[in-house]
């Protein structure tokens, strides 16, 4: 057990974004690296934007990354055991008695109109920081920040410098778009009688583009990944790779590794580029890597979130159809697709099989052929089923495409699908004759 101590302090701003959920994956992985603790604070003093369900938001997307915290925020608001909850909107009389504090040494001032300003030393501010190395700010002309408004409100800069100093911050890892503010952070320390923290600046997420990641953009937000079906595993791990990199090239990372490893000099000083199709990427090779079970648990949750009632399908069908149906995608999105025609009897005809496979003179015709070669099976097992169709082709001397192509039409409406003998196979027989009837009836 070290001394350290870090923490994620998100404003509620109704999302989780990449770049705060990377700066909470950093803070857990530094604390975890050294045995220290983490401290989850929400920064909820803009009582405008501070709902409680833009809180729950923060804890659903931490909790599904698998990130856990030691003090702070509980969920629900209540206290659990003796530390927190930290919300800043619960702290106003500690702020209050720090801001006496500057008062009365004449660190501070009450304006005239009613705020209180901090006396800013006019000396150059020096920030060493753990990253970005050391910055010295010119001083000479700046303002003195305004810490309470003249509605009693404090602001954010006094309160996450009060923070901080109370729950005893040793780092300080947070986003490189606060280094700018940190010499006013420094200086308040020291008017306060305090040691700062170490800061480490973790450089800017960009877009593909080249410019600043900001919340509006596509991907900027955790929950589309979690509405997507990526594995929290893979965003995860994509999320350590912005910024930071195991320094051998290798891009899967188990995250015990990464917590073996992190540290915080080796982290690029450069801003990392989001790159959509390297994690969708990442995706599929943890989707590949998922055992049966994983796999099956994950996608029976995934298409019962959107809607797709699993209860009342033979277990052992779905599980046959979500095997087949695996290889062929790399994330949960695209499971209700191809699950479709699958569940559902009244499966519809796409584009091509209506209009092109289904229209052939002879379709009628072969699907009869098909069904009758079917229904005459004993076993009814891929391979047996491969043998039934090729012998109908090379009885009629044409190629395995002219009987292949109308009976996956005619058994799942679809120009493509997972492997077909395998499809057929998982139907089962006598699913695979009602659908080739009622796809003759239509003919
Ligand atoms: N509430 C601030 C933010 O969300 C946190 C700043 C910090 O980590 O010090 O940007």
């Amino acid at each position: 057990m070290s001394d350290v101590r870090v923490r994620f302090a998100p404003s509620p701003t109704g999302l989780l974004h990449i770049g705060g959920a990377r700066t909470a994956l950093f803070n857990w992985l530094y604390a975890r690296h050294f045995g220290g603790k983490l401290i989850l604070r929400i920064e909820d003093t803009d009582t405008a934007r501070n709902t409680p369900e833009a809180v729950a938001i923060i804890f659903k997307g931490l909790r599904w990354l698998g990130l856990d915290w030691d003090e702070g925020a509980q969920e629900g608001g209540g206290a659990k055991g003796d530390f927190g909850p930290y919300y800043q909107s619960q702290r106003m009389d500690i702020y209050k008695k720090y801001v006496d504090q500057l008062l009365a040494v004449d660190k501070a001032y009450q304006d005239p109109d009613g705020s209180v300003r901090f006396r800013m030393p006019r000396t150059p501010g020096v920030v060493k920081d753990l990253i970005c190395g050391e910055i010295t700010f010119d001083r000479t002309h700046e303002p003195d920040p305004t810490i309470f408004r003249k509605d009693g409100t404090p602001v954010f800069h006094f309160v996450n410098v009060v923070d901080d100093l109370e729950m005893k911050i040793t780092h300080v890892i947070r986003g490189e778009d606060h280094l700018s503010n940190t010499h006013k952070h420094i200086a308040m320390f020291e008017a306060l009688g305090a040691t700062p923290p170490q800061y480490a600046h973790i450089p800017l997420i960009l877009n593909p583009g080249g410019s600043k990641m900001s919340k509006r953009d596509e991907g900027a937000s955790i929950g589309e990944y979690m509405d997507q079906g990526y594995l929290p595993e893979a965003v995860r791990n994509y999320l350590c790779l912005l910024g930071w990199s195991p320094k051998d090239n290798r891009e899967v990372i188990a995250i015990s590794e990464v917590v073996e490893k992190f540290d915080l000099p080796q982290i690029n000083r450069g801003n990392a580029r989001f790159d959509i199709n390297k994690l969708y990427w990442l995706n599929g090779e943890y989707w590949k890597a998922l055992t049966a079970e994983q796999y099956h648990a994950y996608a029976k949750e995934y298409l019962t979130q959107r809607g797709v009632d699993l209860s009342k399908i033979d277990a052992a069908y779905v599980t046959g159809v979500l095997d087949i149906v695996r290889e062929k995608i790399k994330l949960g999105r695209d499971l209700p697709d191809w699950v479709e025609p699958f569940f559902n009897e009244e499966f519809s005809y796409d584009e091509k099989s209506l209009t092109v496979t289904l229209k052939e003179p002879e379709a009628k015709s072969r699907i009869e052929k098909l069904s009758a070669a079917f229904g005459g099976l004993g076993e009814w097992s891929a391979v047996k089923l491969e043998e039934t169709l090729k012998a109908l082709a090379a009885g009629d001397g044409v190629k395995v495409g002219v009987y292949v192509h109308p009976c996956r039409a005619g058994v799942a409406g679809r120009a493509v699908g997972p492997s077909l003998y395998h499809m057929l196979e998982v139907m089962g027989k006598e699913r695979v004759l009602a659908r080739l009837q009622r796809t003759l009836g239509k003919l």
